[in-house]
């Protein structure tokens, strides 16, 4: 078993900056769960299924199969055998992945990629159910969040950084929604596991809350 850091937390909470730069610290893996959900969202809107059309979610991510690999130390996300890396980070891809990640059978696909992950290295996991379904037994979990205005406001600069034209109003309004959805489905939803440490980024700079979480780990080893 390896040394297991789960961060779990809604959109734009900084969750991978974080992730990658306390893996980078100590020598992890860093595994991002939500680009496995989004590589079978990509997989979905490629077949024509639509958003709102739930009942085909289940049938159709049958013929999606997604693995990651490393390069240059950076996670690939591998749907049936092709690299989608540069395909998942789009808000449409984002939406439908909040949308398909409360099919069960969406979720099942995705399981035992990451418990074999975490199993075979020392890896810091982020996602929504890592501490609280995944990896339950993890020796850190960290529940990382800030407000809506910031975690928004984030997302805007960073959109804008790629060139994509949105607008903050937008933005806000499709992190509420995500929230809602990812926190009030049956399987799996967002929550605070009992045994994890909240942090509420709004007021701290990156390097705080990567010093914060490696203090916690430096006492669990
Ligand atoms: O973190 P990211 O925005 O890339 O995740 C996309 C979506 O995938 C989330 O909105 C969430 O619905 C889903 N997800 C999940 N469980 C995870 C990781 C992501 O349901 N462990």
């Amino acid at each position: 078993m390896g040394f297991n850091v789960a961060i779990d937390g809604p959109a734009g909470a900084g969750k991978s900056t974080i992730a990658k730069l306390v893996a980078g610290e100590m020598n992890f893996i860093y595994v991002d769960t939500g680009a496995m959900y989004r590589a079978i969202a990509l997989y979905l809107i490629r077949k024509g299924v639509g958003i709102e059309e739930t009942d085909r979610f289940a049938d159709e991510c049958q013929g999606a199969e997604v693995s990651i690999q490393y390069v240059d130390g950076t996670q690939q996300v591998i749907l049936n055998g092709e690299n989608v890396s540069g395909w998942i980070r789009t808000e449409e891809v984002g939406n439908m992945a909040s949308a398909s990640s409360v099919d069960p059978a969406v979720r099942a696909k995705l399981l035992d990629l990451q418990r074999n992950l975490a199993a075979e290295n020392d890896v810091v996991m982020d996602g929504r159910d890592i501490g609280t379904n995944i990896l339950p037994n993890a020796d850190v979990k960290v529940y990382l969040t800030a407000s809506v205005e910031e975690r928004a406001m984030r997302r805007f600069k960073e959109l804008m950084g790629k060139g994509m034209d949105l607008s903050l109003e937008q933005i806000e309004k499709d992190i509420e929604e995500r929230d809602y959805r990812d926190m009030h489905r049956e399987i799996a939803p967002l929550k605070q596991a009992e045994d994890a440490v909240y942090i509420d980024s709004s007021d701290m700079s990156i390097d705080e809350v990567k010093a914060a979480i490696i203090k916690l780990i430096e006492s669990k080893r």
